[in-house]
């Protein structure tokens, strides 16, 4: 279960690697409603998520997720824990210092039009998983259950990655799968075509075309001995010939052998 988890881990971070350029190590935005459910579930987020990548990760948060999560820990035990865990992680400033919005907003501002920045969005907020969706590039990250899930890309990012496609040239996901499409159909690659071309230019050899002429015109004479012998011989097959009229045809023959 856990290997197959992993592929599909590694499958949806590819389309993202592929498409939107992320690198390693991702950077994951975390919310406080990840760190809670981290807390809840016991998931070690740093060491769990890298197994999860099978790459370093690198967790970042901003200071409106601190303050949301300071606010709300003062009435749940939980989010205090979740605050403290939170508050552990390298802070990216966001440009609300000074009048801090809800985290929802912040990490809605961090990714922008098209998360520029490469952030993995990690959260169990609902209403930010929809925002987010419609975003291109913006990988949704949550905990189900005790696994750590990557979405699948969403319809606006696949969207996106075929126009990147259409627009500049293929992507190297889009070029593998037209390989192996093609491969299936059967038509040949660019180096299959040169091969071919290079076979028709070597091909015909204008010498060998002219001793093949030179030939043809030998065979055609023998052959046309051959079709005369044939043709006699198809007749005295065919045609009852009075004596008399074969002497005197094998007469002219010899005749003509003689000359
Ligand atoms: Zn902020």
């Amino acid at each position: 279960m856990k290997t197959v988890r992993q592929k599909k881990a590694r499958r949806n971070l590819g389309f993202f690697v592929n498409n939107f350029k992320f690198r390693s190590p991702f950077q994951v935005l975390i919310d406080g409603t990840f760190t809670l459910a981290a807390l809840e579930n016991k998931f070690n987020i740093q060491d769990q998520l890298s197994k999860y990548f099978q790459s370093e990760v690198k967790l970042l948060t901003t200071p409106c997720i601190i303050l949301e999560t300071e606010k709300l820990s003062s009435f749940s035990k939980a989010v205090s824990g979740a605050m403290q865990i939170v508050k552990q992680y390298p802070i990216h400033k966001c440009g609300h210092e000074k009048y801090s919005i809800s985290g929802t907003k912040c990490l809605l501002s961090m990714v922008r039009k098209n998360n520029s920045f490469r952030y993995i969005i990690a959260t169990q907020d609902r209403e930010l998983q929809d925002c987010l969706r419609k975003i291109p590039g913006a990988p949704i990250l949550y905990l189900h259950g005790k696994a750590p899930t990557l979405e699948a890309p969403s319809q606006v990012s696949r969207e996106y990655a075929k126009n990147i496609c259409k627009g500049l040239g293929m992507t190297e996901w889009e070029k593998e799968n037209v390989k192996v499409l093609k491969e299936i159909a059967g038509i040949t690659d660019g180096t299959e075509v040169k091969l071919k071309k290079k076979k028709k230019k070597g091909g015909p050899n204008p010498l060998s075309c002219l001793k093949k002429n030179k030939n043809k015109t030998q065979v055609k004479v023998s052959k046309n001995v051959e079709e005369k012998k044939s043709g006699r011989n198809k007749k005295r097959k065919k045609m009852k010939i009075a004596a008399h009229i074969k002497e005197a045809l094998i007469a002219e023959i010899k005749n003509k052998q003689e000359t």
